[in-house]
């Protein structure tokens, strides 16, 4: 709230504008060009909020990241971008940088260029939300909100020091993100601390006629007081904690169940048995999905054409010249897999896997209140060190896809340092237990 006898809600604005205008990380792709008159009666008055290019917000650039939406303004703006702003009376502040369609894990496979870690900017922010993710970790925003399909919000948190929640799949409406996976993508937020992110939460819940998948959540979004951990019961899943993540985020992810263990918590070794093969279902549900929703850029309805001859030659020099080099692989990858003769051995298949790992969650959530892993494999890398091989780029995600294919909840805090950068804690709930995982992140933060 803002008090009197502090900056008033439009200096406060005008103040995070001139540092955005500014921002030397490449975070945005488009910053508000004037201070509006802010409405001071609504609760989030003067509160300066980034948005991800991929959300449509009415007559500003929304590029999703994609040459072939260059310049695209869309006729309305997503349901939780008017939530922010005409309910909660927050103030667009700037459309963020991120991965092309929200494939990626480092914000490289941008149109618009890289964004950089603010914590150093030889490394990348983490993706694909890496530019909501800068904005936060280099104060050129208060909050921001991004996407996470596999982690996209959660991992990029994690590579620079602050909160991401990606909330139960529905719980905030799709309506206005530009889609990736449908059954996948799904709204969230990044701020620098725990309370911020159930504010911000709280503003964009709510179930939308706008959107047949979303549901709301069941109670309203508390503001956390938590300061113990009593009785909560941890589980920490050795599929997902143990090869593969380097040596300083083990150490720091030990520190943390140890202190969680101060607090009160019990922290039991479990089982996710069908966990390790989330990757493997994940990038072929995902790019299945693409390659029909990325379908629609056709040249004729949105953002960038190349003129040719015939319709047909106009589509395909169109897709060629629009699209990048990953989004081209998932439609190839997405297209293959949903072929007939195809469907059952890969697509097929791989929704089995995905129902699996949900119940795999819903055993352990019989024994353990909340879920625990370190949120990324590894500290934010060097810029270029994995674009040639996507393969190295995936496993990024490994920790936090399964959380995605299940639907369910996952916060990644801050937990210190390795080689000087951040690390990230995961915990992941129920579908539908925001309240309890902002208590418990609230306890540990
Ligand atoms: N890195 C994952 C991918 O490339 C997840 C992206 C996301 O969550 N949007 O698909």
């Amino acid at each position: 709230a803002i008090r009197s006898g502090d900056l008033d809600a439009q200096e406060y604005f005008d103040f995070y504008r001139k540092r955005a205008a500014a921002d030397p990380y490449n975070s945005y792709v488009w910053v508000a060009d004037e201070t509006p008159a802010i409405d001071t009666s609504k609760p989030f008055a003067g509160v300066p909020i980034a948005i991800k290019d991929l959300f449509c917000t009415e007559g500003i650039p929304s590029q999703a990241g994609s040459k072939i939406l260059e310049d695209y303004r869309p006729p309305y703006s997503a349901t939780s971008v008017k939530k922010l702003t005409d309910d909660a009376g927050g103030t667009l502040l700037g459309k963020t940088n991120q991965d092309e369609f929200a494939m990626g894990s480092s914000t490289e496979n941008s149109a618009y260029g890289p964004t950089l870690n603010p914590w150093d900017t030889t490394r990348v922010p983490g993706g694909s939300s890496g530019g909501s993710a800068a904005v936060v970790a280099g104060a050129t925003a208060p909050w921001s909100i991004g996407t996470d399909t596999g982690g996209s919000i959660r991992q990029p948190a994690a590579l620079t020091g602050i909160v991401g929640l990606k909330p139960t799949y529905g719980a905030i409406s799709r309506y206005g993100m530009i889609a990736f996976a449908s059954s996948l993508d799904q709204a969230g937020t990044f701020t620098r601390d725990v309370t911020d992110t159930a504010m911000l939460l709280s503003a964009m819940v709510g179930q939308d006629p706008c959107d047949q998948t979303s549901l709301g959540l069941p109670e309203p979004v508390r503001i956390p007081t938590a300061d113990s951990l009593k009785g909560i019961r941890l589980g920490v899943p050795e599929e997902l904690s143990g090869e593969g993540i380097e040596e300083g985020v083990l150490k720091a992810f030990n520190e943390t169940l140890e202190l969680a263990k101060s607090l009160g918590a019990t922290v039991e070794t479990t089982h996710l048995p069908h966990a390790p093969h989330g990757l493997a279902a994940y990038y072929l549900i995902a790019p299945a999905e693409c390659s029909s929703n990325l379908a629609r850029y056709d040249g004729v309805r949105f953002g960038f054409r190349k003129q040719a001859d015939s319709l047909l030659e106009m589509y395909n020099q169109t897709r060629e010249a629009g699209f990048g080099a990953e989004v081209k692989r998932r439609i190839m990858l997405g297209t293959y897999a949903l072929s007939s003769g195809y469907y059952d051995a890969y697509y097929g298949r791989a929704q089995k896997v995905r129902t699996l790992i949900a119940q795999d969650f819903k055993n352990a959530f019989d024994q353990f209140d909340f879920i625990v892993t370190p949120t990324a494999p590894g500290v934010a890398f060097e810029l270029n060190s994995k674009t040639s091989d996507p393969l190295a780029m995936y496993l990024n995600d490994f920790c936090t896809v399964p959380m995605s294919l299940a639907g369910i909840p996952a916060i990644s805090i801050p937990n210190g340092l390795s080689e000087g950068l951040p690390v990230g804690f995961q915990i992941a709930g129920p579908a539908f237990s925001e309240n309890r995982i902002l208590d418990a992140a609230l306890a540990l933060e």
